[in-house]
């Protein structure tokens, strides 16, 4: 323990002196003088940058390097593990479930890194129980904290620095569900599922939707949408269109766009009708259909308007925005298009 002060735990846990006996793992050794399977080589490389869609060309050639995100997968002891494991990382899960922190989640890595890893490095690794946390309550439940920190090294050398932190915790009750906006328009759309709902002396609250990942790659797309405009994305070099939104062009590998709007036109591509799994905020059957905008362009929606086993192929659908709830609204298309 250094010379930080700690903060102050449960009652319980001082009385039972669980956390005590938790921080006394923090400095064991996880992994001492780890060695990696195989030496850095082109191969992985190769199937990593595949994996990743990552075409960088220092990762190829006669002086390429590894990508610096592979390396924890130099250390990775594959199916048969490693045989240069201590003992005290399986200690310390026993003892943590032996006091009701019976899940795992990990919740995040950190990396450094030094220098390069090329071809032909070999690679050693240190693994170190980093730290344990105090007692955290977390939506998921409460527990600890356990960071294992592993020094990577290429030839000796410090080659970079892995952090990885997962939480033990005994799970929270499920939380009840937040009701969603009761807003008469979709559910009117929805048809019999109200119908059905309003019957019952006391419908449950509906569940959300689950909201789309917005980041700054399709940000604008989003925003269009809250516009009420479908936005295309449109290479600044060769024009081509694309949808959904992506930082560069599959085509000529620009970075540089504009967009255009989306007339409204389209057809059904191809269309699935989902019977299962039942998903709690969606209703089955309905049909998921691959709309081909009037554009070229292709996108995955619901098809509405028209009953799931009344979608065919080449229907011809138009746009419209769906409020799902106070937050969500959704382009979806509708069938019988052109009127
Ligand atoms: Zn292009």
């Amino acid at each position: 323990m250094s010379g930080t002060e700690r903060p102050a735990t449960s009652r319980a846990e001082e009385q039972d002196g669980l956390y005590e006996r938790l921080v006394a793992f923090e400095g064991r050794s996880a992994a001492t003088a780890g060695t990696g399977k195989d030496p850095v080589n082109l191969p992985m490389i190769r199937h990593w940058c595949e994996a990743m869609g990552d075409t960088h060309p220092a990762y190829r050639g006669p002086d390429a390097v590894a990508p610096p995100t592979m390396l924890q997968a130099w250390t990775m002891g594959g199916l048969s593990g490693h045989t240069d494991r201590s003992s005290a990382y399986e200690e310390l899960f026993a003892l943590l479930d032996g006091a009701g922190y019976t899940s795992v989640v990990a919740t995040d890595c950190e990396q450094e890194y030094l220098r390069p890893l090329r071809p032909g490095d070999e690679i050693g690794f240190d693994t170190v129980i980093e730290s344990v946390s105090e007692r955290k309550t977390t939506k998921l439940g409460t527990g600890h904290f356990v960071t294992t920190r592993t020094d990577v090294r290429a030839g000796g050398e410090l080659a970079g620095t892995h952090r990885f932190r997962i939480l033990k915790y005994a799970p929270a009750a499920r939380p009840d569900r937040k009701p969603a906006a009761r807003t008469a328009e979709p559910e009117a759309r929805s048809g019999p599922r109200s119908g059905a709902a309003d019957a019952r002396p006391e419908p449950k609250p509906a569940p959300r939707r689950p909201r789309p990942v917005v980041n700054r790659d399709n940000a604008g797309f989003w925003e269009g949408v809250a516009a009420h405009r479908l936005l295309i994305q449109r290479c600044g070099d060769c024009a081509a269109l694309r949808l959904p939104w992506l930082p560069g062009c599959a085509g000529c590998g620009s970075r540089e766009w504009d967009t255009v709007e989306a007339s409204g036109a389209g057809t059904v591509f191809s269309y699935v009708v989902m019977h299962h799994p039942p998903f709690p905020a969606f209703d089955p059957p309905y049909a998921v259909g691959l709309i081909e905008l009037a554009e070229g362009v292709r996108m995955i929606s619901n098809v509405v308007g028209v009953p799931y086993d009344k979608v065919r192929i080449g229907m011809p659908v138009r746009l419209e925005f769906l409020r799902v709830d106070e937050e969500l609204e959704l382009p979806v298309f509708r069938a019988g298009g052109e009127d």
